[in-house]
């Protein structure tokens, strides 16, 4: 049994009202709310075991050490890495691929290169690819798709030249919820000897993912995203890889030895992690995996399609409903738009019925001119949404429509 009420009371946010009414979040494609568990670890850490990780010879900063370095096991077990070596902690889903754009594009790429994208993509994975597009002339391809938000695959096929050096594609689209056969995806590209980065951003909360069976080169994602704090996120790579990529920030950490002739690197994961790290943050995210997989993914999985079958039936009940992104394989992201409402302005009046939902381009904007439109509602799903909420969005839509 799936208790969701159980599980929202893990969540104190969750009880509180906004202008008088209960809260219903439906931002979770933005960031979640944290479980108790997760907040208590960040409070307790700072009160009980806080100092500099890995430098120090006394026993707070062992102790911080061991549960920094307990955190990347738990993360390398969550997406079934090989090797915790292969777990390099960033602050983020963006920082792990303006990481993985710097250090790949200095040391794989050359001049006319190209990078395989798709028109899903979030800024993130658009916009670090075209800061070193700036600096080395490469191209970026852009795989195309359909109007129901399936991409192309005979179309992403033909996009593979002798130039191509990484495919960097979405697991989950943040805005049409479309789950990207990324294990296909990678298979073709490996077929072309082509490693492929996979953003899971928005698939890591909701599925199980196991990064050697889809046998990604690169997995990306963000702690707040997945209940855990803020500020704390995750490149893994392939050990092969990540050893063939240079430092990404000089600083303390990444070296073996310094001296201003010649300074020698450290070994992975800590190549990549200058300065201190975010040693509480990390713990919370282990935290926050630790919850999640003692519900189990694959209930969470369960759950939230369910809740999103039963969203979509609703929503296409609402006359003048447009609901964008309709693959087949899709997770609990709905973006939509009704009649001619502006979506600011559902966006606004839901708020004032406690409901939250985002509004805009959400971070696509080329998808958005793919679409045609300026932007969407989005309401987007967590493992404690209920169908009494998405009720509550159905009748809070109505009651806007009404007014318009
Ligand atoms: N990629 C996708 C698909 C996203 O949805 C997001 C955030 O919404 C990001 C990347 C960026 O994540 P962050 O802002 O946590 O770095």
């Amino acid at each position: 049994m799936y208790d969701v009420h159980q599980i929202r009371a893990d969540f104190p946010i969750l009880g509180r009202t906004v202008y008088g009414k209960p809260l219903v979040y439906l931002d979770n494609g933005a960031t979640t709310q944290k479980p108790r568990c997760v907040v208590e670890s960040i409070t307790g850490e700072y009160y009980n075991t806080n100092a500099n990780v890995h430098r120090g010879v006394h026993f707070l900063s062992q102790q911080a050490t061991e549960l920094h370095e307990a955190s990347r096991e738990t993360v390398r077990k969550f997406i079934n890495a090989r090797s915790a070596d292969e777990i390099v902690f960033t602050r983020g889903t963006t920082e792990s691929i303006n990481l993985l754009a710097a250090t790949f594009s200095q040391s794989q790429m050359e001049a006319g290169d190209e990078v395989i994208v798709s028109v899903m993509e979030h800024h993130s994975n658009i916009v670090p690819w075209q800061l070193q597009a700036m600096q080395r002339s490469i191209r970026l391809r852009v795989i195309p798709m359909d109007d129901q938000g399936n991409l192309l695959t005979d179309e992403y096929e033909k996009l593979f030249s002798e130039k191509t050096r990484l495919v960097s594609v979405a697991h989950v689209s943040n805005v049409l919820g479309t789950v990207n056969p990324v294990r296909e995806i990678i298979a073709t590209a490996h077929a072309h000897g082509v490693p492929v980065m996979v953003d899971g951003a928005q698939s890591i909360p909701h599925m199980p993912v196991d990064v050697q069976a889809l046998d990604a080169d690169f997995y990306v994602f963000s702690g707040h995203k997945v209940y855990g704090p803020t500020g704390v996120g995750v490149l893994y790579g392939k050990e092969e890889w990540l050893d063939r990529l240079p430092p990404y920030q000089g600083g303390g950490e990444m070296i073996q030895h310094v001296s201003f002739e010649k300074t020698t690197f450290n070994e992975l994961p800590f190549k990549f992690e200058a300065g201190t790290p975010d040693y509480i943050g990390t713990t919370g995210l282990a935290k926050a995996l630790d919850y999640v997989s003692a519900i189990g993914m694959e209930r969470i999985a369960a759950y939230e399609q369910e809740l999103t079958r039963y969203a979509l039936q609703r929503l296409r009940e609402i006359p003048g409903m447009r609901i964008f992104g309709e693959a087949a394989e899709r997770g609990g992201v709905i973006s939509f738009l009704v009649g001619d409402i502006h979506p600011f302005d559902m966006g606004t009046l839901l708020d004032r019925l406690g409901i939250a939902v985002r509004t805009g381009h959400h971070c696509a904007q080329p998808l958005m001119t793919r679409l045609g439109i300026e932007g969407t509602v989005r309401a987007s799903f967590g493992l404690y949404n209920t169908r009494e909420e998405v009720d509550a969005l159905v009748a809070g839509i109505e009651r806007v429509r009404k007014m318009f």
